[in-house]
């Protein structure tokens, strides 16, 4: 058994040797922009004659990568492919699948700087961002190994007479993966070595805003001993291929994390069975948010207007745990407002290839646009603090925007917007607040500042999110320590990075023996 799961240590950035480090590797990456990438099936590159581009979405003419726009013909093709893996990835002992991610992680962890560079270019994330989806990638390598092992270790049954009793976890078959592009590298590939840990095989079709990171991680798979078609990088646009793969009846599980509207659309086309198949489809999906802090009276206003601004404003607000809504207690409003607003001013919006850029761009023009119409609904449905415009480069940049006086019900105080957008909503009382921040159809995360004892422990059960918590900002789980994943529309609280993760990709077999 290796030793005990630690989370990866993040990069110190003050330090002038990591930043160093960090700009050789944004270089290296730079100067390796623009190729064209195949899809790998069965471990064969194949090319199919009509590619998309990746951008760079602080440079929208800086093409990324090229990549594969596959057709039905291709999704067939790695769906076989997988299908054929199966047969015997799914004999391969525990140890030697568990060994596969953590020589993965080693690699991860060597070349930590270049997996991170790629995200900076391809998704716009800030130096710190990209380090820390590179470390939660790590993590969930070194975790998910290690659970693979307890999952198949002897499992305690209650013994009776007569009988000699034992319960396997064996896998479930081919599965489909489908991750988001705002942690391309963590979620990709916490979502894919889980399924394939457990011995199954996958069909990964990353996002399209994300290919490149997605095939980085793929290369490192191979390079670190994965046999043909375990994991099979199948690129194209959701809208194009996503139901043949959805609705295929040799598609046994997908693992989704993304938007609620495709969160929905897969789990009612999965449930249909399709002729030929002979089972019921498993479906994890992790979907959005309408994420809270909630400011009482008593509460450290320092702290949480930090909280507030940093859980608002890290990556652009594109992190489904975002703080899109800080409830605040109306006798401490204005204090509050004032210094999330003084924060707000102090940072900086530009391309994430500087070291000081703290917001980056949104994903794509059609992000910008959306994010945009928002801004223009906020306007209408509450006072305009800072920010509300596009800001200016030839990139998606948008000024960090805040709203106050919004009202519980408005559109900005329900809706995920996904972008750089902060609604401030007056609360009468605590209890009112905690009624408000119950109010959506989400329940992801949230945050309490107070410092009332009893209120705090009444906040436990009375705030409905997944992930709930106390005088600490609603962003930044860590693997192993805060297993994530939200009530209602945010999804089926799949609990990624926890110990019942790799349930999900497991079925349990009980086998009973006379003697
Ligand atoms: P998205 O638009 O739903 O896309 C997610 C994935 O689904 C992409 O790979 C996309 O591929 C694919 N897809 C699109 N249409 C499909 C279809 N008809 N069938 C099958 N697949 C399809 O979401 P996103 O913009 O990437 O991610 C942002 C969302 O993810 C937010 O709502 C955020 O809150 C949520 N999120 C949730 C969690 C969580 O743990 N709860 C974590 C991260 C993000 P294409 O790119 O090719 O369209």
């Amino acid at each position: 058994m290796p030793a005990e799961f630690k989370n990866e240590p993040l990069t110190d950035f003050s330090q002038p040797e990591n930043r160093k480090a960090f700009e050789t590797a944004l270089a290296k990456v730079q100067g390796d922009l623009g190729r064209e990438h195949p899809l790998v099936i069965g471990g064969e590159r194949i090319e199919v004659g009509k590619t998309f581009d990746s951008i760079d979405p602080s440079k929208p003419s800086q093409i990324i990568g090229k990549f594969q726009s596959a057709t039905t013909r291709e999704t067939e093709m790695a769906i076989a492919a997988a299908e054929k893996a199966f047969e015997s990835w799914k004999r391969e002992t525990p140890q030697r699948r568990a060994d596969l991610l953590f020589r993965a992680a080693a690699i991860l962890r060597e070349r930590k700087h270049e997996f991170s560079s790629v995200m900076v270019l391809e998704v716009g994330k800030s130096w710190a961002e990209a380090d820390g989806d590179t470390a939660e990638a790590i993590d969930f390598l070194q975790f998910y190994g290690r659970e693979a092992l307890r999952y198949a270790s002897e499992q305690p049954l209650t013994r009776i007479p007569g009988e000699k009793n034992e319960l396997r976890y064996i896998p479930l078959g081919v599965g489909l993966v489908v991750p988001p592009w705002n942690f391309p590298l963590a979620i990709m590939a916490g979502m894919t070595t889980a399924a394939v840990v457990t011995g199954n095989t996958v069909v990964l079709k990353p996002s399209s805003d994300a290919p490149a990171i997605a095939y980085q991680f793929v290369l490192a798979l191979e390079e670190a001993g994965m046999p043909p078609g375990v994991v099979n990088f199948l690129t194209g646009s959701g809208s194009a291929i996503g139901d043949t793969l959805v609705e295929s009846p040799r598609i046994r599980f997908i693992s989704f994390t993304g938007s609620k509207e495709v969160g929905l659309r897969i789990n009612e086309k999965a449930a249909q069975p399709r002729p030929g198949q002979i089972w019921i489809k498993r479906v994890v999906a992790e979907m959005g948010g309408k994420d809270f802090i909630l400011v009482d009276e008593t509460a450290d206003l320092d702290a949480a207007a930090a909280g507030i601004v940093a859980a608002a404003f890290g990556y652009q607000g594109q992190k489904c745990s975002a703080c899109s809504r800080a409830i605040v207690h109306q006798t401490v409003y204005d204090e509050v407002v004032k210094k999330v607003v003084e924060k707000t001013r102090a940072l900086k919006v530009g391309p994430t290839t500087s070291a000081d850029a703290n917001v980056g761009p949104v994903i794509n023009s059609g992000a910008e646009r959306k994010v945009l119409q928002y801004i223009e609904t906020g306007k209408r449905e509450g006072r305009l603090l800072v920010g509300g415009e596009k800001a200016p480069g030839e990139g998606y940049f948008i000024q960090p925007t805040v709203f106050g006086d919004v009202k519980p019900g408005a559109r900005l105080a329900q809706e995920e917007i996904f972008g750089p957008v902060l609604a401030i909503l007056p609360t009468p009382s605590y209890e009112e607040g905690a009624r408000i921040a119950n109010g959506t159809e989400y329940g992801l995360t949230g945050s309490l500042y107070s410092r009332d004892r009893q209120r705090l422990e009444q906040a436990k059960d009375v705030l409905h999110v997944g992930n709930l918590y106390l005088n600490r900002k609603c962003t930044g789980a860590l693997v192993g320590v805060h297993p994530f994943g939200g009530f209602n529309m945010s999804g089926t609280d799949s609990k990624a990075g926890g110990r019942d993760y790799l349930l999900l990709f497991l079925q349990a077999k009980a086998i009973s023996e006379v003697f």
